[in-house]
């Protein structure tokens, strides 16, 4: 029986097959008298933590710690992708702790829009999903943006007691941390590692002034979330990196818009309306008759409708149709991860088409 290499930093076991994956460390790095992880690597070199993928499973033994804690609960979802990076029945999980909503990536909002507003729609869909956070903040964690003004209402919260960070990969939570440590800390070392009872998780802690620590959790990987159905390549182009630019158009009943092949949206029945677009600065939004679609589609997708590229269509999943009624003035018609089409004026009908996996839905308008 061969024994198992444990990190000498966090106690994992390593493995060198998977980067993304918890324990990866080089397989040259196995020569070495001490073995470390790369996750342990980038926090002991670069103070830097990387977040890692886990199962379901670990999640939910992490949640079930975090509810029999006395404690105070930081739940990070990104502006973004707010339905897509949710944490679906977190409330459920969190006992008598307190909460604190924390949406990130502010920075893509059009300047323009009205932060305030935006804070008191994230209150009120926060609550329609079931949750009531103490507070809601805005930040933008690769800007710095009101990283101090959490950290006052984290420290003003959580009432000497402990801090969880949570919240689904790429919400930006180790962007954030990297910005806590930064505002916390000159001094190198202060971030310890240690295990998540029950689990083989190592958790990352930064000490507070009191004893107590700030315990960045691993993220969930949201199923939903486009970023699974794209490659590497393409995810660049459809993670907005600067400050989105609104693209409106103006649609007769029967008209078609494609997101590069990713995504298609029909005006099916109404006046005409304008529809008011939020993406990727990067993706392109193709106009076409509904009836000429169906055939462009299978023309051009991986080509003039990209990404996805040529060489991916056959893994790409089938577009699904979801079909919806606008009834309320100001609606989001949201394609979960990918941005989302807001629609000023009701009575009208639309088709949503994604990858199959992927959610649509209609919301409150956010801006
Ligand atoms: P994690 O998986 O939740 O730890 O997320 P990361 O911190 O690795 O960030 C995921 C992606 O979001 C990266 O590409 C980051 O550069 C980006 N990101 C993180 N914070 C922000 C932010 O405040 N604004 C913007 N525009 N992007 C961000």
């Amino acid at each position: 029986m061969t024994e198992r290499i444990h990190c000498f930093g966090c106690g994992v076991a390593i493995q060198t097959e998977n980067k993304e994956e918890l324990g990866y460390a080089p397989a040259s790095s196995l020569e070495k008298e001490t073995v470390i992880c790369q996750r342990c690597f980038r926090l002991k070199h670069y103070n830097e933590v990387q977040d890692v993928s886990l199962t379901d499973d670990d999640f939910l033994k992490i949640l079930n710690e975090i509810g029999r804690s006395d404690s105070l609960i930081v739940k990070i979802v990104d502006i973004f992708d707010f339905n897509g990076s949710w944490l679906p029945g977190l409330h459920r999980f969190t006992g008598k702790n307190k909460v604190l909503l924390i949406g990130n990536k502010v920075d893509l909002l059009p300047k323009s829009v009205n932060k305030q507003k935006v804070i008191n729609w994230m209150k009120k869909e926060a609550k329609d999903l079931g949750l009531r956070p103490a507070d809601v903040f805005l930040v933008s964690a690769q800007k710095g943006q009101s990283i101090k003004e959490v950290l006052e209402a984290i420290e003003y919260h959580r009432e000497g007691k402990d801090v969880y960070v949570v919240g689904c990969t790429n919400v930006g939570k180790s962007t954030f941390i990297n910005s806590v440590l930064k505002e916390v800390s000159g001094e190198e070392n202060i971030i310890t590692t240690s295990h998540f009872p029950g689990t083989t998780l190592d958790i990352i802690e930064i000490p507070l002034s009191d004893g107590k620590a700030l315990v960045d959790t691993p993220g969930i990987i949201n199923h939903h979330q486009m970023a699974h159905f794209v490659d590497k390549r393409d995810l660049k182009v459809i993670t907005p990196k600067k400050e989105i630019k609104s693209r409106v158009f103006q649609l007769n009943e029967g008209q078609t818009l494609f997101f590069g092949g990713l995504a298609r949206f029909d005006f099916t029945s109404g006046d005409r309306h304008s529809f008011v677009c939020y993406f990727s600065n990067e993706l392109d939004i193709h106009r076409t008759k509904t009836e000429n679609a169906d055939a462009l589609y299978e023309k051009h997708a991986g080509e003039m409708l990209t990404p996805p590229k040529r060489d991916e269509m056959e893994h790409f999943p089938k577009l699904i149709k979801h079909e919806f009624t606008i009834k309320e003035p100001k609606t989001d018609i949201v394609f979960s991860g990918l941005g989302w089409i807001t629609v000023n004026e009701p009575n009208i009908k639309v088709s949503v088409y994604v990858p199959q996996g992927v959610h649509a839905m209609i919301r409150k308008s956010l801006i």
